[in-house]
């Protein structure tokens, strides 16, 4: 349920609602849409059955929200939200791209790969510390050595960071050198996981699980934002279907479908979304053409060396090509890529 406040309501009435509502047991979430101050309700609306709400002062309507994932529904809130990290805007006009090898490898391949994709257009850093293994036996990641190495190349360019967080164990570490937590597709129901991002406030980028339906995916978000952390990003990279020719079935229309659905930003992984290098390009070109709010692409100098995802990794020189196109992509489809 959301309660929406007249245009003049004063500061007094507003804080006698929302005690009133927490007293009641509700948590309540305070932003501004089209203008207007706005309080979210999650929590039983049972008990307000006697309790006219409407007729509180400074309240002009009451509307229930029928989905089950309320804070992040578009019914909730109407605007597309457009996220501020740290002055890089992602949402509405504002794309923007994230960019680096799959696993952080050691300084030297990460540097440089920071230095190509930044001059190239990217402006998030990323690279796995703690990697999602298929297999116990592979690369598993730098853990913090890996950390470190991202902060520094992203602070000598003025990037910022985004890496996966696997355990809820390694918030404190893993907040300390990313901006942007990563919550992988093996995690996407991680709930304990999700609760404890929710609680950090630590913005992240949520990405689809193998397996999950977009309303399961809307759901795993509702976890975070129920928490009081909106500032989540959706990540559709990939689905399992039974066609081997690419590694995952890239699901672009749920960009739009999502959009329908949910006021959150939503970015497109083609890397693992198809896992083949010569469809990095095309998705990625497809992905910002149906208004997908970023892209995440796994770049690295010499792919066919890569400890990890090499198969779908591209180089700077593809990179540079790609970021050529979308930046022409996004401004047919009025969007701006953040530089
Ligand atoms: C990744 O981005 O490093 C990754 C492991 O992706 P996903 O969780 O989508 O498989
Ligand atoms: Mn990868």
């Amino acid at each position: 349920m959301i309660i929406v406040l007249k245009k003049d309501v004063n500061q007094a009435d507003l804080q006698f609602l929302v005690e009133k509502l927490e007293s009641y047991g509700f948590k309540t979430h305070i932003y501004e849409n089209e203008g207007k101050t706005v309080i979210g309700l999650v929590g039983d609306e049972s008990v307000l059955r006697d309790k006219p709400l409407s007729s509180f002062p400074g309240v002009e309507k009451v509307v229930p929200v029928f989905k089950p994932f309320k804070l992040v529904s578009s019914e909730f809130k109407k605007e597309e939200s457009v996220l501020n990290i740290k002055g890089i805007k992602i949402g509405g006009r504002h794309s923007v791209v994230m960019a680096g090898p799959c696993s952080v490898e050691n300084r030297d391949m990460l540097f440089d790969v920071a230095s190509r994709v930044y001059a190239s257009g990217a402006r998030i850093l990323r690279g796995g510390a703690f990697k999602p293994r298929t297999s116990p036996y592979a690369f598993q990641g730098l853990g913090e050595e890996g950390l470190k190495y991202l902060r520094q190349a992203a602070d000598q360019f003025g990037m910022l960071v985004i890496t996966e967080l696997m355990d809820p164990r390694d918030i404190e570490l893993v907040g300390k050198y990313a901006d942007i937590i990563q919550i992988g597709a093996r995690n996407m129901q991680n709930f304990r996981l999700l609760k404890e991002v929710g609680k950090s406030g630590i913005p992240c980028m949520l990405k689809r699980g193998l397996c999950a339906t977009i309303k399961e995916f809307l759901m795993a978000a509702e976890y975070i934002a129920s928490e009081g952390n909106y500032n989540v990003i959706l990540c559709e990279r990939g689905i399992r279907s039974f066609d081997s020719e690419t590694r995952n079935l890239l699901d672009l229309s749920a960009v739009p479908v999502i959009k329908g659905m949910c006021h959150l930003p939503v970015v497109v992984d083609p890397s693992h979304g198809t896992g083949r290098r010569d469809c990095i390009l095309p998705m990625a070109q497809a992905a910002i053409a149906a208004g997908a709010d970023g892209l995440m692409i796994e770049v690295h100098p010499k792919p066919s060396e890569a400890m990890s995802d090499g198969d779908q990794s591209i180089t700077p020189d593809e990179f540079d090509i790609l970021m050529k196109r979308v930046k022409i992509i996004a401004a047919t489809v009025e969007k701006h890529i953040e530089e």
